[in-house]
């Protein structure tokens, strides 16, 4: 197998009564193949990403990439990237220096940052745009650069949280499309949440529907 496996992940959530919140979910992402999960508000989308992508622990189960154990590995030794609904930016950096942000963090040098940011931004079409403060996008234009920021250290799995969401319907159907061609571009494999089903169709090969923290056989 390669790519992603979910084996039997369960992620509860502590307190006076605690929820369990996504309950033995197994699922398999093949390496180039974009695989979306679809369900209503509440059933566990979010809480299943965070504990493949890392961000939080499952309370039981495993995430294997081509088939290694990497349940406990932590979140930036994964080599997995995440996409939020809000982009998450860095609002006091420009364009570039947010496309490049992770390329930093791995020490790449500023020659060989910028070359790989150019690349992003024409990617996801915003080439020019590099010395932009990202105070002055559209909605549309900011999902990009958080979609080219994530993109730039080729992570090996990309994992998108009702990444278009926050948009106006019209500019949603419209980059459903692009990043669905983003990601075939960029050879990327991927899991992404969505509570639209025709979303979901436009940017994955194939739909796993979700219903209370199980998916729905
Ligand atoms: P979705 O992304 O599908 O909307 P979530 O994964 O965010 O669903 O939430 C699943 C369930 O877990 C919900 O009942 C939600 O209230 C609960 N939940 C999510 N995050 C937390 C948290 N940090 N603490 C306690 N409960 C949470
Ligand atoms: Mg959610």
């Amino acid at each position: 197998m390669t790519g992603l496996s979910v084996e039997d992940l369960s992620v509860t959530y502590g307190g006076r009564r605690p929820v369990e919140a996504v309950r033995s979910v197994s699922l398999e992402v093949a390496a180039g193949e974009t695989v979306a999960l679809l369900g209503p508000s509440g059933c566990g989308k979010s809480s299943l990403l965070s504990a493949v992508v890392g961000i939080i622990s499952p309370a039981g189960g495993r995430v294997l990439w081509e088939g290694a154990d990497v349940t406990h590995t932590p979140v930036h030794k994964r080599g997995f990237g995440m996409v939020f609904q809000d982009g998450q930016l860095f609002p006091h950096r420009t364009v570039a220096r947010n496309v490049g942000f992770g390329l930093e963090m791995a020490g790449l040098d500023r020659g060989a940052r910028a070359e790989r940011v150019a690349e992003l931004l024409e990617l996801v079409g915003l080439e020019g745009l590099g010395e932009r403060p990202v105070t002055e996008l559209s909605g549309g234009q900011r999902q990009r650069v958080a979609l080219a920021r994530s993109l730039a250290p080729r992570p090996r799995l990309l994992a998108l949280d009702e990444p278009l969401s926050a948009l106006d319907a019209e500019l949603r159907g419209r980059l459903a499309v692009d990043v669905r061609d983003i990601l075939t571009a960029s050879g990327t494999t991927a899991l992404v949440v969505t509570h639209d089903p025709a979303e979901a169709e436009v940017m994955a090969s194939r739909v796993l529907r979700m219903r209370d923290g199980e998916l729905v056989p």
